[in-house]
């Protein structure tokens, strides 16, 4: 039997970190790849479709390594493009539950820039794809025919003022928090899907700042951490290019920064210490102080569909968001990007191809599941969360690595362990180790006496 699936053209909808990197997967099976983007894409500001560029984004180090594969010339164009390689450890002050955790090099490094910068560079690396092309467009709706294949609505031109209608082979949703594709199904028929939502309610403030002299020479972030269940506040300094701070304000459940000069001043002033406040408090301002409200976590149960169209694709953020806090997002957008790759290499020549999507939603959900209870478990350590609560086990489990964190300042081993189940790069095994465990019991008996 012959593939089904014609390999003619591959349609993206969203052109930010999953819509680049799926193109890019994509170019590999079929012979044009077209990414529709709604927002004008030639600047490299931050873009009316993703108004969380203005906030401090860290790359994972696992994110940073596949992409490596994925983009082999990537790593170099951000170190030439004024991004920091940092080390995680070495690097970075962490202050937790009154100590600062201590520093040595750990070979988890990445690199750090402004979140705007990541994504111009990996859509440079893009353009050079003669098989990708880029059209600016609002996508507005699905239509489908007999087969269960559907294209999409498209508005272009001028105020996006004329109507298309662009049929993929395959058609991938990349289109971020806001996807619409639930309510787009749904209008041709389809069941609404399921959804989990755990909400936490978080807040952030972000301001950038010229890095002042006496720091100039200083390659480090700061992260001053908060302390559940009662000191949700949290803040940050990370260097970025063009010798400029990102600082940003956090907090969960309540107590949210706001984008009033002096409450963002005060706000790090009232953070568990001062070190962010005496940095930033004479810098001077390269920005306006941006704010940002997320909801919390959310999951929509594409993988749960009885029936599923047989060339769609849901991924990133438009499938599954985390709160931002961890990280994660953009690491889990690329992991995404890789499963595709792993499912069309697999695939394609078989004769079940019109399973593949639904095959694939469902993979996609196990391998999220592991972030999404690491993240919304640490949530729900605040008595404002609300929504599903993991299971017994897994908040044992969280408990336990709690503990592994709170020994983080005293323990170089810990300190190493957990940034590893962090960065993705080991699995959360990694914090079982028994030398860990003789440490912790140790620690334990210490604050006891
Ligand atoms: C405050 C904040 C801080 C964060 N910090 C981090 C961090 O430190 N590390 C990390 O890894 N992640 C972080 N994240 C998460 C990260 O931003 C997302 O996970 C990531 O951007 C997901 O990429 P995406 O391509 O799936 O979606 P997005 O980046 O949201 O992109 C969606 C794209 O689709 C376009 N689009 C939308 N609808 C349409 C349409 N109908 N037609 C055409 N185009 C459309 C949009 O214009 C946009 O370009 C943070 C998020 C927030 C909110």
């Amino acid at each position: 039997m012959g593939p089904i699936m014609e390999r003619k053209h591959a349609l993206v909808i969203g052109g930010s970190i999953s819509g680049l990197v799926s193109a890019q997967i994509l170019a590999k099976y079929f012979e044009i790849v077209t990414i529709i983007e709604k927002d004008d894409i030639k600047s490299s500001d931050v873009r009316n479709g993703t108004p969380q560029a203005n906030h401090i984004h860290t790359l994972l180090v696992k994110g940073k390594q596949v992409l490596s594969e994925i983009f082999p010339e990537l790593e170099k164009e951000m170190m030439e493009s004024g991004a920091l390689g940092l080390d995680y450890i070495l690097n970075g002050q962490y202050f937790i539950d009154g100590y600062w955790t201590p520093r040595f090099s750990s070979g988890l490094d990445s690199y750090f820039s402004s979140r705007t910068l990541f994504e111009f560079t990996i859509r440079k690396q893009v353009e050079k794809n003669n098989k990708i092309q880029f059209m600016n467009g609002l996508v507005t709706g699905l239509v489908t025919d007999n087969n269960k294949h559907v294209s999409v609505k498209i508005k272009s031109g001028k105020d996006f003022s004329s109507e298309q209608i662009l049929h993929g082979d395959i058609v991938v949703d990349a289109s971020g928090r806001n996807s619409k594709t639930s309510e787009w199904l749904q209008d041709i028929g389809y069941a609404k899907p399921e959804e989990t939502h755990v909400d936490s309610n978080i807040g952030y403030a972000t301001r950038c700042y010229k890095i002042p002299k006496e720091y100039q020479n200083l390659k480090e972030f700061i992260v001053i951490l908060n302390h559940p269940p009662h000191q949700p506040k949290m803040g940050g300094i990370l260097p970025i290019e063009g010798k400029r701070w990102k600082v940003t304000m956090y907090s969960i459940g309540k107590d949210l920064p706001t984008t009033d000069e002096k409450e963002f001043l005060e706000f790090s002033r009232t953070l568990a210490d001062q070190r962010v406040y005496d940095m930033i408090k004479n810098a001077e301002p390269e920005s306006e102080i941006h704010g940002y409200r997320v909801r919390g976590s959310r999951v929509i149960h594409y993988e749960r569909a009885k029936v599923w169209p047989e060339n769609y694709i849901v991924i990133g953020d438009a499938v599954c968001t985390f709160n931002p806090f961890y990280g994660q997002g953009m690491t889990i957008a690329v992991l995404g990007c890789k499963l595709l790759d792993e499912f069309l290499k697999k695939n394609l020549s078989e004769s079940n191809q019109k399973k593949l999507p639904l095959e694939f939603q469902k993979e996609l959900y196990k391998r999220n599941s592991h972030p999404w209870l690491l993240s919304t478990g640490e949530d729900f350590r605040w008595p404002t969360t609300k929504g599903q609560r993991p299971s017994a086990p897994a908040r044992m489990m969280q408990a336990y690595a709690d503990s592994i964190l709170y020994l983080s300042p005293h323990s170089k081993l810990a300190a190493k362990s957990f940034q590893e189940m962090m960065q993705m790069t080991r699995s959360p095994l990694v914090l079982f180790h028994p030398k860990l465990m003789v440490q912790l019991l140790m620690r334990k008996m210490k604050l006891k006496i």
